[in-house]
């Protein structure tokens, strides 16, 4: 199929009606200057060893290595702003061709976007909490305090403070949980721009009738989607929202 075909068919999917959803990775916000993990020469885990990086046991260890290796990256984030993946997802909820956005992404670049149904199943970097008393603060506390030199962030009960983000060996968030119910009945699943390879997050392609994947690259499970289209996923995206508004 061309590339105009594979966007009509995916088009034509999504427009049967039913309960649709998308589910993006790192790869939807390459786009706004954010690296993936995994793509080759770019990815953070080129250059990052994520059992030092990413595990609750590293933020455990040393806190304040935890917050050398993560802090900045994570400010460059917050001033990422959303690219036309982003706007073209939150497009296709606002006309109905989707229900709801189930993101691993932790960037808040789908809410920035005007995503209102939005799962963000890894997480996020708006708040961060107590790992001693539990209490949630905005995530100011952390950088402030970083930014006075004060390494590791903590709360007024001294314990650590933590971006209320899922690390490797953390449980799942609430918002995994409320997005397996979600999908239940989901028709279509647009999956663009993530390699799959993170669990439990890839075993959500198994509640879904039908799958198109939208990756530059190709990924493990494109054998079990109904359309696989390759490219960026700004252009695909818009162009399956234009091709869906009719
Ligand atoms: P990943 O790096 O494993 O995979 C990204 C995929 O997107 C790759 O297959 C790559 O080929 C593809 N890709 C990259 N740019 C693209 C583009 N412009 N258009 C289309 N495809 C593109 O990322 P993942 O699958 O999301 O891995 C899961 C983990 O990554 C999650 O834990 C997530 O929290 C974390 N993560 C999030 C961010 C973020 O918040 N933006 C950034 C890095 C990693």
């Amino acid at each position: 199929m061309s590339y105009e075909e594979l966007i009509s068919a995916a088009a034509e999917l999504l427009r049967q009606g039913g309960r649709n959803f998308a589910l993006t990775g790192a790869g939807v916000s390459t786009e706004s200057g954010i690296p993936d993990f995994r793509s080759p020469g770019t990815g953070l885990w080129e250059r990052y060893d994520p059992m030092k990086t990413a595990t609750l046991s590293a933020l455990r260890r040393d806190p304040a290595a935890f917050y050398d290796w993560n802090l900045q990256r994570w400010e460059a984030v917050a001033g990422a702003e959303p690219n036309p993946a982003h706007t073209a997802l939150a497009r296709m909820e606002e006309l109905g061709f989707l229900a709801g956005l189930i993101t691993q992404n932790i960037d808040g670049l789908h809410l920035k976007a005007g995503s209102k149904s939005l799962f963000e199943i890894h997480g996020h970097l708006r708040t961060c909490r107590c790992m001693s008393c539990e209490r949630h603060f905005p995530f100011s506390h952390v950088t402030d305090q970083y930014g006075a030199g004060i390494n590791p962030p903590h709360c007024a009960c001294g314990g650590v403070l933590r971006p209320d983000v899922v690390l490797f060996e953390d449980r799942m968030s609430p918002d995994f949980f409320r997005a397996t119910q979600a999908l239940s009945g989901c028709q279509v699943l647009v999956v663009a721009g993530t390699s799959l390879q993170v669990y439990p997050a890839a075993g959500l392609l198994d509640l879904a009738r039908r799958v198109v994947i939208i990756n530059r690259e190709p990924v493990p499970g494109s054998e079990r989607a109904d359309l696989v289209i390759h490219g960026p996923a700004g252009r695909i995206l818009s162009d399956l929202a234009r091709v869906c508004a009719g």
